[in-house]
């Protein structure tokens, strides 16, 4: 007997968006979930018995909120409805979930029976601690494609909708004041680089007053797709594919534009008042930190990671003193956005934290932790020397009204050539000055020097840079 044949998809891309329509009703595509699998109905799990799979633009019972991405009017724009909730599945227009990567355990406390399914979050105070925007940026939409300028007030632009219609909508953008603390600013008050003022630096423990902004990622696909330099439909497919198909919609549903993806997203440190930000009258000092959580939090000192974030943030305060604006935004990309596995194979445990540039450690170490090999050995393990992909970062720039930088505090030429390209002035770039480099990070900063990295101080040849050498294991 022949084994039954499966399926055979054609897998010719990119695949045409737009063209995949059903007219059976949402009902009837679920499918019946079979005998072994916990019943569904009536528990805190979900309110419909049957999965539902995947949806198509034309299928009875569709019906998405419009979303014109770009609109000025926010109650044209739409708003962002991702929500699978019974009163609300029908009127999707994004595909994905919130929370980015914690979407998962959202997941997993619903299953563990610890959330209901269909709770809704009480948005009583929960206003943002400042107002921002509108600015024209946030109806350009090719300025802002990678976030939601609605995102901070959803539950009061679309109250009506949510209490009437029982739709659930929720914010993608927060914004609170707090207090901070670095042990490094408590020396540098200690050492006169840092002169407390009561607003910014509140006293001689450097504490600081801070503004801070969270923000999960919204992608407008057509937007990042062009970002990209490519068409919608590869972008789609291949978000499919490399996420172990778990969008169907995505090649479903080509009249959804809108995806929350399972990223980590971003914070905005900002320093003095946030409505200077957008002065073009003041001065601005920024910093644009990619995640490096080994040197950022455990202070490795194989890389210039905290170093650097230290010396932005200490700069943005002192910006923002002298009556200008500081800001320090912080982006969750772990290694060059390969995260810590990829890194570690290319670090070393003992001296080794995880550097957004420290690609391929334990074979660096392993060998001669030479500058020269140090972005062949991410590409030969990771097979891309980076991706964390600066297209999409100016668009927090465009949301905070940022239209020109007075100071950026970074030496990276990958970020610098995404602001500038996104119609960003940068008047100054600011190194990580020589003292603030620890010993064992040498090998890091010559190489991106090397391939690039903004430098007014000596870049050094091929040949020099062989003569440069971290620590191996035994050291
Ligand atoms: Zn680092």
């Amino acid at each position: 007997m022949a084994a039954p044949s499966t399926p055979v998809v054609p897998v010719a891309a990119p695949i045409a968006i737009d063209s995949t329509t059903s007219d059976v009703p949402i009902e009837e595509t679920a499918l019946a979930t079979s005998p072994s699998s916990p019943t569904l109905s009536g528990s805190k799990l979900a309110s419909t018995s049957r999965i539902i799979l995947t949806t198509y633009p034309k299928q009875i019972g569709i019906n998405p909120f419009p979303m014109n991405w770009g609109a000025q009017d926010p109650a044209e724009r739409g708003p962002i409805v991702v929500s699978r909730a019974s009163s609300t599945i029908r009127r999707r227009n994004a595909i994905g979930a919130h929370g980015g990567s914690y979407s998962i355990y959202y997941a997993l406390a619903v299953a563990s029976q610890q959330l209901n399914a269909e709770h809704r979050p009480d948005f009583t105070n929960t206003e943002p601690a400042v107002n921002v925007g509108p600015f024209p940026q946030w109806y350009d939409k090719k300025k802002i494609v990678a976030m939601d300028p609605w995102g901070h007030i959803p539950q009061t632009l679309f109250k009506d909708v949510m209490d009437k219609e029982n739709v659930d909508i929720r914010p993608t953008i927060a914004i609170t004041k707090a207090h901070m603390r670095l042990p490094e600013l408590e020396e540098s008050v200690r050492l006169g680089r840092l002169v407390p003022d009561g607003k910014v630096c509140l006293n001689d423990k450097g504490e600081l007053a801070v503004t801070k902004f969270a923000v999960e990622p919204v992608w407008y696909l057509p937007g990042v797709a062009e970002r990209f330099g490519i068409d919608e439909g590869t972008l789609r497919r291949s978000l499919f594919e490399h996420t172990g198909g778990s969008y169907p919609e995505l090649i479903t549903r080509g009249d959804i534009k809108v995806f929350l993806p399972p990223i980590g997203g971003l914070t905005v440190y900002c320093f003095g008042d946030p409505a200077k930000m957008s002065d073009a009258s003041v001065r601005l000092a920024l910093r644009i930190h990619d995640e490096c959580n080994g040197s950022d939090v455990f202070c490795s000192d194989i890389c210039t990671c905290r170093p650097y974030l230290i010396y932005g943030i200490e700069e943005a305060v002192k910006e923002a003193q002298q009556g200008g604006s500081g800001v320090v935004i912080y982006f969750r990309k772990e290694g060059r956005a390969l995260g810590e596995v990829t890194k570690y194979r290319t670090i070393q445990p003992f001296t080794g934290s995880s550097c957004c540039g420290k690609v391929v450690y334990n074979a660096r170490k392993r060998g001669e932790d030479r500058a020269s090999d140090y972005f062949k050995r991410t590409e030969n393990i990771a097979g891309v020397k980076d991706m964390r992909f600066q297209a999409l970062m100016p668009d927090i720039l465009h949301w905070l009204g940022i239209t020109k930088i007075d100071r950026m505090l970074s030496m990276s030429n990958m970020k610098y050539d995404a602001i500038v390209g996104q119609g960003i002035p940068i008047h100054e770039r600011v190194e990580l000055p020589e003292e603030w480099i620890p010993a064992d990070s040498r090998v890091e900063i010559d190489a991106k020097i090397n391939a690039g990295y903004f430098t007014t101080g000596h870049r050094m040849t091929t040949a020099e840079l062989e003569a440069v050498q971290g620590r191996s294991w035994e050291e």
